[in-house]
């Protein structure tokens, strides 16, 4: 496969809601799903007269994010007032953050574990804080072709996260997208629940096309209504294709045209043409004059640098280094969230074997946190019951091809490895029967005999099978062993 004539450049603009329980103005509750406009008061429908007061619990939690992403946290920043007229926009402005954000010149370290790209950090330019807007809802079923308002959303913390222009492919889009959401995980600052919109993302996209006459860069695109990161990862490679193409048609050039703004239409799998995007002068910001501006001291920084805990990127270099298991395992782990990676340790800590550990939840666990959509809170084999079983199977006690037989039990019965290991009536053969048993298979199977002594010594298979039948608590890998031994001894 040859590379594409052009390089990609990607910055990606994420909107997240915060986890509060009031909105940033005012005390109105920011729960989802509540009838229409039931979760509205004078200040955030915009009313004459009211006085907006800030959510301190909304800034800590913007402070934190900001920290983690390693921003640079300026003592000052204040509120300013972003007018445009919508009609889910009651105030006719948006109380928003402008030339003084709450921080600036971050970064997130991203990188991937099958080397699809080399790790690197993608710049963030800044996160602010701003307030949400209501929403539309065009009901277009009735017939009537309604549109209805729903004002419930007006107010609700919203967290801005601009990054630099450092992607340089969609799957890099992808890998920042999904680093920055565990992240966010991590420190409890948002549910990131796409579906419900908490988690919003636009991106900015053109190319450097290579000539004969130098690079060539092509105006910018921003694509929005994208509802998921793979939803990211389609349009960009689309929107690249789509570039290309056109600039071949037509030759533009960036500062040609206005900058557009595309909408990614998922069924049709392709990005349409929206109204062009205003400038920031058309927006005629000016200080917001209701709100004070607020001061952050570096001792609060501290205070909340040392409150972050641990972040996914430390936790994985933290397993690798103490379990001595792969980046891969690591980072399947830990993008899982916290509760899975505790889960994990407990394991590996209580049965003394990490890679095995690691095997066992990433496998059998997750597949059934995947099958039953349970969290592993909620998972019937505790970590010192899988650990049990680990251990059964290292002390001999267990075969290991009845190992998922037994997790099985445990799962639908809640019971303890031991219980679960008698109930299905598996007993430790001892070795002395065991070499018994094989003696009397090898003796009645010369012609297995015959074809291992030749190298083939998948005919031991047979023996296995055999041995299975007679008796079923047998560990195959031992017959395995004990027969080649015996085969070996009688050259
Ligand atoms: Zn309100």
């Amino acid at each position: 496969m040859t590379s594409p004539p052009y390089e990609i450049i990607i910055g990606l603009e994420v909107h997240v809601q915060l986890l509060t329980r009031s909105k940033l103005f005012c005390g109105c509750s920011t729960q989802f799903g509540a009838p229409p406009n039931t979760q509205t008061c004078p200040v955030c429908i915009g009313m004459p007269g009211v006085l907006p007061v800030m959510n301190r619990r909304a800034f800590e939690l913007a402070l934190k994010t900001a920290v983690a992403l390693n921003c640079r946290i300026p003592r000052f920043t204040k509120w300013d007032r972003k007018q445009y007229y919508y009609p889910d926009l009651p105030k006719g402005y948006q109380i928003s953050q402008f030339d003084l954000p709450l921080s600036r010149d971050g970064y997130l370290p991203i990188g991937d574990p099958k080397g699809a790209f080399p790790p690197k950090r993608v710049g963030i330019i800044r996160v602010h804080l701003e307030e949400d807007a209501g929403k539309s809802m065009h009901d277009e079923l009735s017939g009537t072709a309604d549109s209805r308002i729903d004002l419930n959303r007006a107010g609700t913390p919203l967290l801005e996260i601009v990054s630099q222009p450092d992607l340089r492919s969609p799957a890099e889009a992808k890998a920042y997208l999904t680093e920055l959401k565990l992240l966010l995980g991590y420190l409890g600052v948002s549910d990131c629940n796409m579906q419900e919109g908490s988690l919003r993302v636009d991106a900015n996209v053109n190319l450097h096309i290579a000539t004969p006459e130098g690079t060539v860069a092509t105006p910018i695109v921003e694509v929005k209504n994208m509802n998921s990161f793979r939803a990211v990862e389609r349009a960009l490679a689309y929107e690249a294709q789509r570039q290309h193409e056109q600039w071949r048609r037509t030759g533009q050039k960036l500062g040609d045209v206005p900058k557009q703004t595309r909408g990614w239409d998922e069924p049709a799998q392709l990005t349409r043409a929206q109204r062009s995007k205003e400038e920031s002068s058309d927006y005629r910001y000016f200080p917001e004059p209701d709100l004070l501006p607020v001061t952050t001291t570096e001792e609060e920084v501290r205070r909340v640098r040392g409150s972050l805990g641990e972040l996914p990127a430390a936790l994985r270099t933290r397993l690798e280094e103490t379990y001595g298991i792969t980046p891969y395992d690591s980072d399947v782990l830990v993008n899982q969230g916290r509760a899975l990676v505790d889960y994990y340790v407990e394991v590996a800590e209580t049965c003394g074997d990490a890679k095995q550990a690691a095997n066992w939840v990433q496998q059998d666990v997750l597949r059934t946190l995947k099958g039953q959509q349970i969290d592993v809170a909620q998972l019937p084999v505790s970590a010192a019951a899988l650990a049990e079983l680990i251990s059964s199977i290292r002390a001999g006690r267990l075969p290991g091809s009845r190992g998922r037989e037994v997790f099985e039990a445990m799962l639908n019965s809640r019971r303890s490895a031991e219980e679960a290991m008698r109930d299905l009536g598996i007993q430790q053969v001892d070795d002395s029967a065991l070499e018994d048993l094989c003696r009397e298979l090898v003796a009645a199977n010369p012609q297995v005999a015959t074809q291992v002594r030749q190298g083939k010594l998948k005919a031991a298979a047979a023996l296995i099978g055999q041995a299975k039948k007679k008796n079923p608590n047998v560990d195959p890998s031992r017959v395995r062993e004990i027969c080649l031994a015996l085969i070996e001894k009688t050259l």
